[in-house]
């Protein structure tokens, strides 16, 4: 009881409240009591009645007192409950909401309380029954009201109950009247009955409470559940359908219905499998047959329990992955994946990976795959095959002087030639650049000659490009497995070895590798090597060979003829050390040193002798810096420009490229001159001739070799020197070692001649100045 008695002073411990109800539940209960004033007022007049009745009938004026008591905290309640009910509370703080919930039961407690007195005085004063049956009635009478109306606060109504019954029940047991003891004793059970009765409605209040707040969370977890998985199912890019196992539709989202393009109406659960089938074939979606397909599928999921997946091509044009996978009950779950523009890029990617773009032919990596396939074959069956690497002549000069968009579609048209020269099983692929490589399966010596022999006649014809037309030759080294090699990579650089003797044999031909070649390429690599190292430490040297002229047996010139003294394998000819230096890039850097150590070395002859220069084609790809290159030497070494020849051979103006041009105007600009080196060698363009300004043209050393017997080669060596002359060039003969092939030249009209007879080529330490101009 002291514990109830403490709650209603503190209007109940905060920590209890809190952990029956929340804030806002709080603000309901303390809400709820002042929700009907209605009640009060009965309550209230009640109260002040029955003191007063007791003063009319007794005539005690402690009534009249109390009557007044009950009549001003009637007042203050209702005071109270006014005023609550003017505000708005729906914000008020937990201390707020104490605060009314105190001064409720604090208004309630002393109306209790002096009604309780009020009984006990009318008991023990006085012997007036009216008196007595009034306070004791009326005291039951609002007992029970508040246990009614306060079930929600149990420990209040114990208070209360307390309050008004105890002294009643004292007042009882005190009168001598045995009945009045047994009501008394019988007040006490009432008031215990009461509290357990309010506990018990206070337990049911908050189980339902509980239950009722259970059951909403339990509603709105559901709802936003659903929300979630409708959601989720709808933004799933995959179409997903569910059906029970009498194959009924369970649910199924948007992009189902939109891949299939089923209406609103067949999308609701509960819609047989088979209408939305039937929808699916009218409509002509996917065929019957699919339809069966997947009906059988399904089956065998829902008995094997195992998910299975087909594709489906909608007569629309889409590719369908349809998963079908066992679900709940006997259910079936259907995924469907538009897999229209996955499997597009697939192939796309596939087709990358594997073929060349612009030519359509199997890539590097594809051909790579294909001869390990071979060679596995090769391994398994037996099966030898031809491999062959095909290098297209002369594209490089297309591509540069004509534009990449000309040396695709050579590229293209090439790629068209070859094919249309191979036999079906044979695979043809690019390697890259100009570069193809074809793999003959099971092919014999003579089949692999003539399919190699097909696509060089192939290549023979003009590429009409346009207005442009455009020569390209192919040559073509061939390797066969297992005779030449084990393994791919051998195969490989056999096959390129091969490719490069082609080349070496004048090009637009096949070749065979042997083994010598392997060993010729070793050598190869182990010079480039050597020559690198030679072009870092400086170890290359300029030999000069003199020019002279005919008339006055006097050097005009002389030629700068480079040397490089290896320190194991002695002098190497630049025949051999200048077509590795072209094919490693080295030739730029000597042929940068050869014009600047040429013009030194000249600067310290007499005036009247002029220095040629060899250039390569390769060193006039870098149009600038072979012009800068010049000049610095010019200017460095201050050596007149007119004392300089630069020679260049025919290979140069084949092709036909105006930034060439350009370089040789800009060079004459300086005032130095061209030298048309080796004529007769290759193409013998007379044309060339009068196209470039050349200064001099330089009869190769085979025309003065057989002057005497080749009539050709005499006639020829008059027709060059007759031309020289209308042109104003000199003409010189080169490989003159005899007196005999000196008078032969000179009677056939060359002005100037070059041999082992007028001199070797010498180090520079060996050409004195006393020597002078002349030669022996
Ligand atoms: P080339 O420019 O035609 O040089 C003439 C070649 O004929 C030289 O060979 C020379 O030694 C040789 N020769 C001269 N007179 C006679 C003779 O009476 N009989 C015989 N049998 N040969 C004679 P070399 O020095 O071996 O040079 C070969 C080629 O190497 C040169 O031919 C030139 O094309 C190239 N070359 C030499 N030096 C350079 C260079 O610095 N740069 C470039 N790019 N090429 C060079
Ligand atoms: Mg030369
Ligand atoms: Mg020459």
């Amino acid at each position: 009881m002291a514990g109830a008695l403490k709650g209603l002073t503190d209007g109940g411990r905060p920590g209890e409240i809190r952990e029956e109800f929340d804030l806002p539940g709080y603000r309901l209960l303390v809400s709820s009591l002042f929700s009907s004033p209605g009640s009060i007022i009965p309550g209230g007049i009640a109260g002040i009645l029955t003191p007063y009745l007791c003063w009319l009938s007794s005539g005690m004026t402690i009534f009249m007192t109390l009557t007044i008591v009950v009549a001003v905290v009637v007042a203050l309640r209702m005071m109270t409950v006014v005023t609550y009910r003017r505000r708005e509370h729906a914000d008020d703080s937990f201390a707020e909401t104490r605060r009314w919930d105190r001064e409720y039961f604090l208004g309630a407690t002393v109306f209790s309380a002096v009604l309780g007195y009020s009984c006990y005085v009318a008991l023990t004063q006085t012997d007036d029954p009216a008196a007595h049956i009034t306070s004791v009635s009326s005291t039951i009478a609002l007992a029970s009201g508040y246990v009614a109306r306060n079930a929600g606060r149990p420990k209040f109504v114990a208070v209360q109950l307390l309050t008004f019954c105890v002294p009643m029940a004292f007042g009882l047991i005190q009168a001598h009247n045995v009945y009045y003891q047994y009501i008394g004793y019988f007040a006490f059970l009432y008031v215990l009955a009461n509290i357990a009765i309010t506990n018990s409605l206070h337990r049911n209040l908050l189980a339902l409470s509980d239950a009722t707040k259970q059951s909403k969370a339990l509603a709105s977890a559901l709802h936003s559940q659903n929300l979630t998985l409708d959601a989720a199912l709808n933004t799933m890019i995959h179409g997903l359908a569910m059906y029970d196992s009498s194959l009924k539709l369970a649910v199924c989202n948007a992009p189902h219905r939109t891949l299939y393009g089923i209406p609103d109406t067949l999308a609701l659960p509960g819609t047989p499998l088979t209408a939305i089938a039937r929808f699916l074939i009218e409509r002509q979606v996917i065929s019957p047959d699919q339809v069966r397909e997947t009906r059988r599928v399904l089956a065998e999921v829902q008995q094997s329990q195992q998910a299975a997946s087909r594709e489906l091509q909608t007569r629309g044009g889409r590719l369908l992955v349809v998963t079908i996978a066992p679900a709940a009950e006997g259910g079936v779950l259907m995924l469907t994946e538009d897999a229209t523009e996955r499997k597009a890029t697939e192939a796309r990617i596939e087709q990358m990976a594997r073929f060349d773009e612009l030519t359509g032919l199997a890539n590097r990596f594809e051909f790579n795959n294909r001869l390990a396939e071979a060679f596995d074959r090769l391994e398994r069956t037996g099966e030898p095959f031809a491999l062959l690497y095909i290098d297209l002549d002369g594209f490089k000069q297309v591509n540069d002087s004509l534009g990449h968009d000309i040396g695709d579609r050579v590229l293209v048209e090439t790629a068209s030639r070859l094919r249309g020269a191979i036999r079906g099983g044979d695979l043809l692929a690019r390697f890259g650049g100009d570069e193809f490589v074809l793999i003959l399966p099971s092919a014999s010596h003579s089949v692999v000659t003539t399919i190699a022999q097909r696509m060089i006649d192939a290549m023979g014809s003009a590429f009409q490009l346009d207005t442009k037309t455009v020569y390209v030759t192919a040559s073509v080294g061939i390797a066969m497995a297992p005779h030449d090699a084990a393994t791919p990579a051998d195969l490989l650089r056999h096959a390129d070895t091969a490719l490069y003797k082609a080349k070496a044999a004048g090009r637009n031909t096949l070749t065979f590798f042997n083994p010598a070649m392997a060993e010729e390429a070793l050598d190869r690599h182990e010079i480039e090597v050597d020559l690198r190292i030679a072009c870092d430490e400086r170890s290359l040297e300029l030999y000069y060979q003199p020019i002279i002229d005919l008339k006055t047996q006097e050097i005009v010139t002389r030629e700068a003829l480079m040397r490089w003294r290896h320190p194991t394998r002695g002098m190497i000819p630049p025949g051999v050390f200048i077509p590795i230096a072209e094919q490693s890039g080295l030739i730029a850097a000597m042929g940068d040193w050869a014009i600047k150590q040429a013009c030194k070395d000249a600067a310290t002859w007499p005036n009247e002798v002029g220095v040629s220069v060899n250039i390569s084609p390769l060193q006039f790809r870098e149009p600038r810096r072979i012009v800068e290159t010049v000049k610095d030497a010019l200017i460095t070494s201050n050596l007149g420009s007119h004392r300089l020849t630069l020679e260049v051979t025919e290979s140069l103006l084949i092709e036909d490229n105006k930034a060439t041009l350009a370089v040789i105007h800009d060079l004459r600009a300086l005032g130095v001159k061209f030298a048309l080196d080796d004529f007769g060698t290759g193409y013998s363009s007379l044309a060339y001739l009068s196209t470039y300004p050349f200064a001099q043209v330089k009869i190769d050393q085979s025309f003065s070799r057989d002057v005497h017997a080749n009539e050709a080669s005499k006639a020829i060596i008059e027709a060059v020197c007759q031309l020289a002359r209308r042109l104003s060039m000199n003409v010189v003969v080169e490989g003159i070692e005899t007196e005999s092939q000196r008078i032969a030249v000179q009677l056939l009209g060359a002005h100037r001649a070059q041999g082992y007879l007028f001199g070797r080529p010498e180090p520079l330490s060996s050409i004195t100045s006393d020597k002078g101009r002349h030669v022996a």
